[in-house]
């Protein structure tokens, strides 16, 4: 039997993705072949590629001038080969929790790192505002703070190439790429299986890498640019599995419909979470995650922690045990997740409170 899936990343997939990449991994298309083992430089892996950036391009609503990367690393990957490209100088963060952190850690080895706001002081519960400078090389955000569960809800307009990591909220609501000049994200969110790293990239971004810097081959964006993803062996299964799950975006109406459909499951648990005896939420009005949504046990009710995770897992309820470094609960709440999961977990916890109120 299924479960009901509120993992935080790999994560929830669409039944679609999940029998599509199946089917090819016994035989792709008609190659006499699996995905696993055709050549990355055949004509009917490159459609594979080719299909995948245009659904990405179509679904996101990404503009001419930019170009779609799938690269092999990780999100954590990017958070060096920002500052290896771009950074001379200086550059701009905004500290929104662990992700954040260990993109600003990164960039401290190329340049200077300006901290314009931060949350840190308040346990990350809120989305800091800031202003951005213009004196610095880039400006970063995360987007969505997969840990703690805020959000930043609209596209900021900078004076200085915006570049986003949108790992956990890319596609689940529209976004105006023209206001970045790049966004980032490990796949394993919302887009597909794990192994597997997007980039879109504004072309122009290319003139900001930093003048007689040794970069190596592999983590200049260039090489990748200019060879389409393809100047070494791609993640190939990885980018199939996005291809179907933007497939099956695209199919539901597109980031719109995610957005409407986020929106409707967040909305759910964070009512219940504010009505509830036993549980309680983290993350302040205005800044919750419409992806993760963390919460904790009320005062007097703390020592039930796990006694409600197993209670979770007789209900077939899997992933809602919070990161590590946080402690208590997360419900991760991505594209693929139902209302079906939601009232699940709904239930779950108000069979739980009502055994213990
Ligand atoms: C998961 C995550 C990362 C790290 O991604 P990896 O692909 O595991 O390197 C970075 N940033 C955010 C916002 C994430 O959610």
């Amino acid at each position: 039997m299924r479960k009901h899936i509120f993992n935080a990343g790999p994560c929830k997939l669409p039944d679609s993705t999940l029998e599509n990449v199946s089917k090819a991994v016994i035989e792709f298309g008609n190659t006499g072949q699996s995905i696993l083992e055709v050549s990355h430089r055949s004509a009917d892996f490159q459609a594979v590629h080719d299909e995948a950036v245009a659904l990405f391009k179509e679904v996101l609503n990404i503009p001419e001038g930019y170009h779609v990367l799938f690269l092999g690393g990780g999100a954590s990957m990017q958070f060096c080969m920002v500052p290896f490209n771009f950074l001379k100088t200086k550059a701009a963060y905004v500290n929104t929790g662990t992700w954040a952190t260990n993109a600003i850690k990164e960039a401290k080895m190329w340049g200077e790192v300006e901290v314009v706001a931060s949350s840190e002081a308040d346990g990350f519960t809120y989305y800091p505002e800031f202003t951005i400078p213009s004196d610095v090389d880039y400006m970063h955000i995360t987007s969505n703070n997969t840990i703690r569960g805020t959000e930043i809800f609209y596209d900021p307009t900078s004076p200085v190439p915006l570049i986003a990591d949108m790992s956990s909220d890319i596609c689940s609501r529209p976004v105006d790429v023209s206001k970045y000049h790049m966004i980032y994200g490990g796949c394993q969110k919302n887009l597909g299986p794990a192994g597997v790293t997007f980039v879109i990239i504004k072309d122009e971004m290319l003139n900001h890498v930093v003048e007689g810097r040794m970069i190596p081959t592999m983590l200049r964006y260039k090489t990748h640019v200019d060879k389409e993803s393809m100047y070494n062996t791609p993640p190939c299964v990885n980018i199939f599995g996005v291809k179907e799950t933007l497939k099956w975006i695209k199919e539901m109406g597109g980031v719109k419909v995610m957005e409407e459909r986020a929106i409707e499951r967040a909305n759910a648990i964070y009512n219940e979470l504010e009505n509830s005896k036993v549980f309680r939420p983290v993350v302040k009005e205005g800044s919750r995650s419409r992806m993760n949504i963390p919460f904790l046990l009320r005062e007097g009710y703390e020592s039930l922690e796990k006694e409600f995770l197993d209670f979770c897992k007789t209900k077939n309820i899997v992933g809602v045990k919070g990161h590590r470094s946080v402690g208590g609960f997360r419900a991760s709440t991505y594209n693929a997740c139902t209302m079906d999961d939601v009232n699940a977990l709904i239930s779950a916890m108000r069979e739980f409170e009502a055994a213990h109120k």
